[in-house]
């Protein structure tokens, strides 16, 4: 693939190409993501679509192959955790990955403007916002400020839990995330009709903070996680 010169007529390295941009199949993002985050977890990343020929290649328009809705916690880091660059995920993040308005229509956005095939929730282990939500719901103590927005879009997903016998963090964790894969189909028409046409999924993940490796824990449609390329289906073997 060649890409175009950099600013100042040098031309820009090209070791990073790959055409994920072109990745219209649910699966097929899935899988990329999940060959990134192997990369990640093993320590050999391949940081592609990071060089300067790269940036100028997409100033013209986006082409992202994944909406990432995660927690905006520090160690979350989209490109980062799933080893990918400029232009390859379109990221939303709220603390607890709460689903408000704007979150429901930059999504949207995403999907229908931009085309993106896959949705991923990206929740994880010790989750600071289902901490202070459990922490409110164990005190009935109301946290001050716009925190408590937060805490009441999470509410939802511990009385789920506690329906389930499930107690602990991690656990209501995973449910968490599932409650967010629902809400977003729930919430948004747009998106549930991409769904149902095929040409969008949304996967739930959870991620381990200290191993770095992500974990389906819900899907819509089943199954679009399970699809397994050991390298990625569009990411050349050497970069
Ligand atoms: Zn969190």
């Amino acid at each position: 693939m060649s890409l175009p010169g950099a600013p100042g007529g040098q031309p820009g390295p090209q070791r990073s190409a790959d055409q994920s941009s072109t990745i219209t199949e649910p699966a097929l993002a899935y899988a990329e993501l999940a060959a990134g985050n192997r990369r990640f977890v093993s320590g050999s990343p391949r940081h592609p679509n990071q060089d300067a020929g790269h940036r100028a290649a997409v100033a013209d328009g986006q082409h992202p192959f994944a909406v990432i809705v995660g927690c905006s916690d520090s160690r979350l880091a989209a490109e980062i955790i799933f080893d990918r660059g400029l232009g390859d995920l379109f990221v939303v993040r709220t603390a607890g990955h709460t689903t408000g308005p704007e979150v429901l229509g930059s999504v949207e956005y995403a999907v229908t403007v931009l085309g993106t095939p896959l949705v991923v929730v990206l929740g994880h282990d010790s989750c600071g916002a289902v901490q202070a939500a459990r922490e409110v719901a164990a005190t009935g103590v109301a946290p001050e400020g716009h925190l408590g927005a937060v805490v009441d879009a999470v509410l939802p997903s511990l009385r789920r839990a506690a329906a389930d016998g499930v107690d602990d963090i991690d656990g209501i964790v995973d449910i968490h995330i599932a409650q967010t894969v629902e809400a977003l189909l729930e919430q948004s028409s747009v998106l549930a009709d991409a769904v149902t046409r095929g040409r969008c999924a949304v996967v739930g993940v959870s991620y381990r903070l200290a191993a770095g490796v992500v974990r389906p824990v819900a899907a819509v449609p089943a199954g679009v996680a399970s699809l397994d390329v050991p390298d990625g289906p569009s990411t050349p073997a050497a970069a």
